[in-house]
């Protein structure tokens, strides 16, 4: 199967950002979706907004570093439409400060989001993906994993772990499955500054206002990989606004 249409996708992290510009620019194109999020409120809104426009997609409260969420995640997809064809693994968190801040639990959120996240997404979806002998992964990394700027140690050190399991779980794949990995740069949503501390949200808010693309140009590159024809695998996507040094 190639194209969009028709194609059953799952996007952890989709109540805002990234996630819920990807769920409207598949849905607008056909896809069938099962969006994952913790807030429910604001996961049920996107699911509004793309069924009153004639999308189909279904919400499904997930917290990805729990690892029965994932499964229920993909179980969704499977007992709604047959199959899954593309897990989007988006859900993530920019929390970043100085180290001399000792903000632990900030960077343990990291580690679990991004590593563990990652991880249970391809535990869940795996099995399912070698069962129906096609599947695509596709991750989101960071332009963190290529040049690290303080205070982003911790995340980029997490991102450089998604880059890194990506190609891993690539190398692994065999002929059947797909797997992208898509490293936005600065792009313009809600989870910039959420979290950090003060005087980093500040600037950071303060540099997406000057220079961030919208959402909905990432949502184009994982809509690039997977309206690939089968047995084209776009591993690795960059792309950030020329802005961005
Ligand atoms: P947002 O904060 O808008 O989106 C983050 C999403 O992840 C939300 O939907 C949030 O939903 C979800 N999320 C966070 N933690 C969890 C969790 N434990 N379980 C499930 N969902 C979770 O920010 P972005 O859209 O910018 O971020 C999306 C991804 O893009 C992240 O991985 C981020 O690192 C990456 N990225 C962003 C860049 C940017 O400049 N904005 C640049 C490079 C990469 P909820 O709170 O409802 O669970």
């Amino acid at each position: 199967m190639s194209g969009i249409r028709g194609k059953v996708v799952a996007i952890t992290g989709a109540s805002s950002g990234i996630g819920e510009a990807t769920a409207a620019h598949l849905a607008e194109r056909g896809a069938l979706l099962v969006l994952g999020a913790r807030r429910e409120d604001r996961l049920n809104a996107v699911v509004d907004r793309i069924t009153a426009r004639g999308g189909t997609a279904t919400g499904v409260l997930v917290d990805v570093t729990r690892r029965e969420d994932l499964r229920l995640l993909t179980d969704t997809a499977v007992d709604r439409f047959g199959r899954l064809d593309v897990l989007v693994s988006n859900a993530g968190t920019m929390a970043v400060s100085p180290f001399d801040d000792l903000r632990q639990d900030d960077w343990d959120a990291m580690v679990a989001t991004h590593i563990t996240g990652l991880l249970n997404g391809i535990a869940a979806t795996l099995p399912l993906f070698r069962r129906q002998r096609s599947g695509h992964f596709v991750t989101i990394g960071s332009t963190a994993a290529y040049a690290v700027k303080s205070p982003q140690g911790v995340y980029a050190a997490t991102k450089t772990a998604v880059k890194v399991l990506t190609e891993g779980l690539r190398q692994e794949s065999g002929p059947h499955l797909r797997v992208t990995l898509v490293s936005p740069g600065f792009t313009h949503t809600e989870g910039i500054g959420k979290g950090a501390a003060p005087e980093i949200a500040a600037a950071m808010t303060r540099q997406r206002d000057e220079i961030a693309m919208p959402p909905s140009a990432v949502a184009a590159a994982i809509g690039f990989a997977i309206e690939q024809p089968e047995g084209i695998d776009v591993g690795e996507i960059v792309v950030r606004p020329t802005a961005q040094a």
